[in-house]
């Protein structure tokens, strides 16, 4: 697994300090626990965050060159980390085992279980998804199922939207987003990603709540009604 799209360095320091709600913080999570290159920048951070705080609890000057050091250790290239971190698969895995360990902690908790026990509903013309439950009400977290082929169902929302491809791929534009990857995008973006033709893609999708939902059906169902 090669991941292109990385957590951005400013969504990974709202992360390290705890500044991000729950919905947010789950995606940039899950997205961690499958890309060895974005633990370490993380861990870069919260060591060079951790080596300032010290400074100023000693009362030291923090000076400019403090900064420029934190920065220079964060913006690694996360791909080329992630390139030397992860060693090439032992055997290649049958197609159909992909069920085993598609849904990473600390998503699977969430959901109870990996995605041959998930109940999905569905959002017609071939979606699914199933609503995820947290305690943040900045944010509407979603499992979204579509079909090989087919758009994202399109979301009108305000602010930041986050979506994780777990298993399949989707293309956005002349960007391909496989699993792992990562994708930031905020309101003024408008955008159809579109599942690849192999395989279904099923992915996290957190937006910021409220979710204009009929739009959402709308926009579903606009192939159909051809308007
Ligand atoms: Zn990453």
């Amino acid at each position: 697994m090669t991941i292109n799209h990385h957590i951005s360095d400013a969504l990974l320091m709202d992360y390290a300090s705890g500044n991000l709600s729950e919905g947010w913080s789950l995606a940039v999570a899950t997205h961690l626990a499958l890309c060895p290159g974005c633990r370490r920048r993380l861990d870069a951070m919260e060591g060079a965050a951790g080596a300032l705080f010290d400074k100023l609890i000693a009362r030291e000057p923090v000076t400019g060159s403090d900064w420029e050091k934190m920065k220079a250790r964060i913006a690694c290239e996360p791909g080329a980390v992630t390139a030397v971190a992860e060693k090439p698969p032992v055997a290649a895995a049958p197609k159909p085992a992909r069920s085993a360990g598609v849904i990473p902690e600390p998503l699977r908790s969430y959901l109870g279980g990996d995605v041959d026990t998930l109940k999905w509903r569905a959002l017609g013309r071939g979606a699914y998804q199933i609503r995820i439950e947290t305690g943040d009400p900045e944010t509407q977290v979603r499992l979204l199922k579509i079909p090989a082929g087919r758009p994202v169902p399109e979301h009108t929302h305000e602010g930041r939207e986050l979506t994780l491809v777990l298993s399949g791929s989707f293309r956005d534009g002349n960007d391909l987003f496989a699993r792992g990857d990562l994708e930031e995008a905020d309101g003024d973006l408008l955008h159809t990603p579109t599942a690849t033709e192999d395989e279904d893609c099923i992915c996290l999708a957190v937006t910021e709540a409220p979710l204009k939902f009929s739009s959402w059906i709308v926009r579903l169902i606009q192939p159909v009604l051809k308007i």
